[in-house]
């Protein structure tokens, strides 16, 4: 049985939507499925209707956007698709999962739906918390078949990364920092050199 969901999760800078969009393009290219890219409304790394990956050789697929706050307005775009192609949409696949609401659920209706369903997303927030339901997809996973791969980011030092750092005007920014700053940013860390000032634990 083919994997009906991939997950594809790790920290900033782990090549997530590189991934995606190579496993999506196999899959058209190899496979001739009707593949779906879908870019939630926060993916602020991507140009409009587009999913982008931040490594310069990761390539860049035509997506359609939607709102993360409801993705279930893409059904109807799906039935859509579907009907002017006169095919089924074999996969769905899905940028920046962790910004995306009901998560667990649109995605969970995708797979009974019986579509094929690619994820990539942040597993933990700059918090170092569980981002989104991301985590809470290994359940489907293991309800419907899948894989979970986990993309690998390095800190500067070396060492396996498995923060997402994040720096406001180049300074770690707080526990407690709003989520919105413009201009801040983010590098991969691993646990010596992730700084959190103001973590409660
Ligand atoms: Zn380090």
């Amino acid at each position: 049985m083919p994997d009906k969901l991939e997950l594809m999760m790790g920290p900033m800078r782990s090549n997530k939507t590189a991934e995606l969009l190579r496993r999506a393009e196999v899959r058209r290219q190899y496979a001739k499925q009707n593949v779906l890219i879908l870019k939630p409304s926060d993916d602020a790394k991507s140009g409009p209707g587009v999913v982008e990956s931040r490594n310069p050789n990761g390539g860049k697929m035509s997506a359609l956007e939607f709102d993360s706050a409801n993705p279930w307005e893409v059904l109807a775009a799906i039935d859509e698709k579907e009907a002017t192609l006169g095919k089924r949409i074999e996969c769905i696949a899905i940028d920046e999962g962790q910004f995306v609401s009901e998560l667990f659920l649109f995605v969970k209706h995708l797979l009974e739906g019986g579509h094929d369903v690619l994820v990539a997303g942040l597993d933990l927030d700059f918090r170092a918390l569980p981002f989104g339901e991301m985590l809470d997809l290994s359940w489907l996973v293991n309800a419907y078949g899948g894989s979970i791969t986990e993309c690998m980011a390095y800190c500067v030092c070396g060492a396996r990364a498995l923060y997402s750092q994040r720096l406001i005007g180049g300074q770690p920014a707080a526990y407690d920092s709003p989520i919105k700053v413009p201009g801040d940013a983010y590098e991969p860390r691993c646990a010596e050199h992730f700084v959190l000032p103001g973590r409660p634990h």
